[in-house]
């Protein structure tokens, strides 16, 4: 048996063992083919299988009514900051934005370089991103609103989904998709890089509605329009068999082992409130975002000096403890409780941080 560490990755991130254990089964004989999924046609019968089964799965899931399209696209949640503009600003129209991070920072930046008229109706940096903003207006007409559901580097999330009156919410959910239920109507568009909370790098989900695939304009490449994917259920070009498996595999793990979104909400609030909880009670650590904006993911927090950051990380890797440092650009601890992370996992790190707080208090 191989020795699995208790995986707190930002990502690419754990994942339920099962998915690892069933996708090595397929890398000698997928679906009885008598060949891997990585040899398979891609417009084989198994493998649109694949990718139907997932897709209702994710309607499912989500309670998606048939104005939706789900699309398995390339590129990773990145390109989507620029394929979102591209295909949904129309001429004439504008589109909002709201700035609560890393992530949201380099959605703008790009429809920056696109030169398509934008607003910025709400930001957080002022107090370094650490809190998400409850005062914004929506311009008249926008042609959406984009937001970061969860803001994986700062360790917020949005508890709920921000009012866009008439125009249709942009999420990009890479960090939090499939952690809780939510209401898609608002939605016109929903995307996330698999590798957080869905499945490996190599495949990112697009959950587009009709009216938005209408925006579509033709005077742009063909594998950047959504209608090529959707015209074609995925498969225009090679898509990324093994990610696309992978993922139907963790969606299977969600509704059948799980059993759907609210038992999941349920799993990881319980397992992010043992964390925060111990974190209010402790004068050795302290959490970087503010309590109304805590992310039930990513959660963040610091040690009285980098230096003490940089033995804790380093301690707790010895201690079967992995992916606890902050990313680059912040510094300090982040500690991502994903949907595969299980409670145990979590309970382990705290026994580990009171440990090492009475130690090195
Ligand atoms: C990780 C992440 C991204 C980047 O995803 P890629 O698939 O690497 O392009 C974008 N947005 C959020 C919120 C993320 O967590």
């Amino acid at each position: 048996m191989a020795v699995r560490i208790h995986n707190f990755n930002p990502g690419p991130a754990a994942l339920p063992l099962t998915v690892l254990e069933q996708t090595r089964e397929a890398m000698e004989d997928f679906a009885g083919s008598g060949m891997s999924v990585a040899e398979i046609s891609h417009r084989s019968p198994f493998f649109e299988n694949v990718i139907n089964q997932s897709i209702d799965r994710i309607r499912r899931l989500l309670n998606l009514n048939s104005d939706f399209k789900v699309l398995f696209l390339q590129g990773g949640a990145s390109l989507q900051f620029s394929m979102i503009p591209m295909n949904l600003i129309l001429p004439g129209s504008s589109a909002d934005y709201i700035n609560t991070g890393t992530w949201s920072t380099k959605a703008i930046k790009e429809i920056q370089i696109l030169e398509k008229p934008y607003k910025v109706i709400a930001c957080s940096e002022d107090r370094n991103f650490c809190y998400i903003p409850k005062e914004y207006t929506i311009s008249e007409g926008a042609a959406y609103v984009h937001y970061t559901s969860n803001n994986t580097i700062k360790g917020t999330q949005w508890n709920s989904v921000p009012q866009a009156r008439t125009s249709p919410l942009v999420s990009d959910m890479s960090s939090d998709i499939f952690s809780r239920p939510f209401d898609p109507s608002p939605f016109g568009l929903i995307y996330a890089g698999a590798q957080k909370n869905l499945g490996p790098a190599g495949v990112t989900l697009v959950i587009i509605r009709e009216d938005m695939l209408a925006r579509c304009p033709k005077n742009i490449p063909t594998m950047l329009r959504y209608t090529t994917h959707a015209e074609k259920n995925s498969l225009y070009n090679t898509p990324p068999c093994i990610s696309i498996y992978m993922v139907s595999l963790v969606l299977k793990w969600i509704e059948e082992t799980i059993g759907g979104l609210e038992a999941m909400g349920i799993r990881n609030r319980k397992k992010a409130e043992m964390l925060y909880d111990y974190l209010d009670k402790s004068d050795f650590y302290i959490g970087t975002a503010d309590k109304d904006s805590r992310s039930l993911m990513n959660i963040t927090f610091r040690l009285g000096s980098e230096e003490l950051e940089k033995k804790f990380t380093s301690e707790a890797t010895r201690n079967s403890l992995g992916g606890l440092k902050g990313h680059r650009s912040v510094g300090g601890c982040r500690a991502s409780l994903y949907n595969a992370i299980e409670p145990e996992s979590v309970k382990a790190l705290i026994d580990f941080m009171k440990e090492f707080a009475r130690v090195n208090g």
